[in-house]
């Protein structure tokens, strides 16, 4: 099932895409429905918030004083945990409950007002974020009978841009009319959501173009990979020895070819195809087939190779084993790139020129650039003491 994570700062307009999200055939999740749910009267949960904070948090009628409760946990983040543990895995299981109620085809949206607060985006397969400028959203919340005063403080407590702009795979700018706001969702159903979820349940990567297109790098790429990398980390867990953005995507001033190229380092093969699921769960269909590197003399490295599911954001994620060299020359390589900017521009001068190319004549092309500029680059990180983990400067 496809999971997306809906949230913007309040006003922004989130309920309005929840609501044509609904329309169009996605099952809403509410957060904060649920967490009011599993602290309802004469639940578990309710007695376990009074034995830990004392019959003070209940309001005459029985229910919980939602503010009185705030109040006592807002300087405390020990008496927050303590609320925390209690709450959160009867919000999760209850969650689980009501997923499990759904058939696989479904889009679930998870409507979660502190998503990016709590950061919870790595457990969706896409992050939606609304937004509207500031003013906008103070003009909409007294129109809803909102204090303009109380309207900016609560837009200073939450989550700033930069934070939320970090976590959105899809950002919808809401400053516009309701219609286009409409028309934009629609889009985003019909153009990404729809065959995403089609493609994760048939575990098939989306397609991609037969000709290649060398673009002009996207300043957006290691954000991107970040978000990625954060689910890859979660769907393989413990096993994770290694993850890293790779490949051109992760070299800042080089065109490359809009895919975003990931690493996960693994035990071994068994390790990874003992994953498979995980990371085809997580968005990323493994592509049939045996798939090698190269070695430093010229030996066969086996690995494995998925690429995503979402048509909106093309990945190659590359599972490579720990006991080869194979992954070492990965970051190697982009290190080195990331330090000479004539051997990066060199290397964009030789993509460029098999621009348009299909994609056979495109790798032929470039093949004997990058065997010549590899030996550069190993002599490189001999000389220089290079190491995975001592990659010399930071890019800039
Ligand atoms: P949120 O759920 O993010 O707090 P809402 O979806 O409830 O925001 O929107 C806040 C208010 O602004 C609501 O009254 C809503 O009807 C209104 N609104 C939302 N989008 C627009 C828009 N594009 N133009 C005008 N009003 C809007």
């Amino acid at each position: 099932m496809l999971t997306l994570g809906l949230t913007g700062g309040i006003g922004a307009g989130k309920s309005t895409v929840a609501g044509r999200l609904a329309r169009l055939g996605a099952e809403i999740v509410d957060a904060d429905v649920i967490a009011r749910e599993v602290v309802q009267p004469g639940t578990e949960g309710l007695a376990e918030v009074v034995e830990a904070f004392g019959a003070q948090v209940l309001l005459p009628d029985g229910t919980l004083d939602r503010p009185g409760l705030a109040r006592i946990v807002f300087g405390s983040s020990a008496q927050r945990e303590r609320l925390n543990a209690i709450l959160h895995p009867r919000i999760a299981a209850r969650t689980a409950q009501l997923l499990a109620t759904l058939p696989a085809e479904a889009v679930a949206v998870y409507d979660m007002p502190l998503l990016v607060e709590n950061r919870l985006g790595d457990g969706y397969h896409l992050v939606v974020v609304v937004d509207a400028a500031e003013d906008v959203r103070v003009r909409r919340l007294t129109g809803r009978g909102l204090d303009p005063a109380d309207a900016r403080a609560r837009i200073a407590a939450q989550a700033d841009d930069a934070a939320r702009r970090a976590a959105a795979d899809v950002w919808l700018d809401n400053s516009g009319s309701p219609e286009a706001l409409h028309e934009t969702v629609d889009r985003l159903w019909r153009e990404r959501i729809l065959p995403f979820a089609a493609n994760l349940q048939a575990r098939r990567r989306a397609p991609r173009p037969d000709r290649v297109s060398v673009q002009q790098p996207a300043a957006d790429w290691p954000r991107q990979a970040d978000r990625l990398l954060a689910r890859v980390r979660r769907a393989a867990g413990d096993a994770v020895l290694r993850a890293d953005h790779t490949g051109s995507t992760a070299v800042p001033g080089l065109p490359a070819k809009d895919i975003v190229d990931l690493q996960l380092v693994l035990a071994d093969l068994a390790v990874a195809d003992r994953l498979q699921s995980r990371l085809e769960d997580a968005g990323f269909a493994r592509l049939p087939g045996a798939w090698r590197d190269q070695g430093p003399d010229g030996q066969p490295l086996e690995k494995r190779l998925y690429a995503a599911c979402d048509p909106g954001r093309p990945v190659h994620l590359h599972v490579r084993v720990a006991d080869g060299p194979a992954w070492r020359d990965q970051l190697m390589f982009r290190d080195w790139l990331r330090g000479h900017p004539a051997e990066r521009d060199g290397y964009a001068a030789v993509k460029l020129a098999a621009q348009g190319a299909d994609i056979d004549t495109y790798l032929e092309r470039k093949s004997p650039w990058i065997v010549a500029a590899l030996s550069r680059a190993r002599a490189w990180a001999v000389g220089s003491g290079w190491t995975p983990d001592n990659p010399g400067p930071e890019p800039g």
